[in-house]
């Protein structure tokens, strides 16, 4: 997707704080931090949201979850607590339509959420 920031992102044409970078799926830092420690998850391959996808998808959604938990890990957190998060669509506050797990830990989160 040529407009996308985040398809930039993965494919290195504009910068990012990027923490981890697997054969599908990369992470980096959050660029306006709601936590200590924010990191978003993203799948290389362009997906707009939880809404689109298939069945087939199910080995990527295991491989962001799977790197999300490495990066706890190596952030710290994963004793403590963290959250991931998937804001899907306008009601939730998704703004950017490339698919994305936030990472958010080093505080404590209050529940519900707002
Ligand atoms: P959403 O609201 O779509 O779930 O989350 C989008 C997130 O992407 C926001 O937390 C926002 O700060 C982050 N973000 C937006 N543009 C950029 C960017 O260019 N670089 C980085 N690192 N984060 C971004
Ligand atoms: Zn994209």
């Amino acid at each position: 997707m040529a407009e996308c920031i985040f398809c930039k992102i993965a494919a290195g044409k504009i910068p990012a704080d990027k923490i981890f970078e697997g054969e599908e799926v990369i992470a980096f830092r959050d660029v306006n931090p709601q936590a200590p420690h924010h990191v978003l998850i993203i799948p290389r391959r362009h997906i707009e949201s939880v809404n689109e996808l298939k069945e087939e998808d199910a080995p990527l959604v295991t491989k962001m979850i799977l790197a999300a938990k490495e990066i706890a890990g190596k952030l710290g957190v994963a004793q403590s607590g963290y959250r991931l998060v998937l804001n899907t669509n306008r009601a939730a506050g998704q703004a950017v339509f490339h698919i994305h797990l936030h990472l958010l830990g080093g505080r404590t989160f209050s529940w519900p959420p707002g």
